[in-house]
């Protein structure tokens, strides 16, 4: 999953900015932390944040890690996800269209992003028709990637549910 060498260095640079302008250390670990999201590609939970580093011979904390993953929302540099898996999911911002939507197999957890103006479109009319002034906007689709209906995998569709009546109870 990992892009492959790219130059990450100006973006662990902005976050060590951000960190100094709050009075925050900027620590090996906050940085190792930086790269390893910067350095990844998709939507990384904590877990794989800490298979990453460890790998690269880093034994960070996950409390750690999910602290330095919070500094990284606030700096805007990073997104955080709730796909209702009972984790959060990671992604960086940088270097690619920031208003995305994904598509979430509830068999296998792969991610994928799509981009459509015609929906940008609606949610500018419909915001518009009501007097609305959106801020931002979220659409998942939940459903089964090609590879695990070709796997047997099988749903029904349940059309649009209300997330707020459909949010499962906290664990
Ligand atoms: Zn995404």
């Amino acid at each position: 999953m990992n892009t492959g060498p790219t130059d990450i260095d100006p973006y662990v640079a902005i976050f060590a900015r951000y960190l100094r302008e709050r009075g925050l250390a900027v620590t090996q670990q906050r940085t190792a932390v930086a790269e390893a999201v910067f350095s990844s590609s998709g939507h990384r939970s904590v877990d794989d944040l800490h298979a990453a580093l460890r790998g690269r011979g880093l034994s960070l904390g996950k409390a750690t890690i999910y602290r330095t993953l919070g500094l990284l929302v606030q700096s805007g540099l990073v997104e955080e996800h709730d796909f209702g898996e009972g984790f959060r999911r990671f992604e960086h911002r940088l270097s690619r269209d920031p208003v995305h939507h994904h598509m979430v197999c509830i068999r296998s957890g792969e991610v994928i992003e799509f981009r459509s103006e015609a929906l940008a479109r609606i949610v500018q009319e419909t915001a518009a028709r009501h007097g609305f002034r959106p801020a931002y906007h979220k659409l998942v689709i939940f459903g089964l990637s090609r590879a695990s209906q070709e796997s047997g995998a099988d749903v029904e569709y349940r059309g649009i549910t209300c997330p707020i009546e459909d949010t499962p109870p906290e664990s």
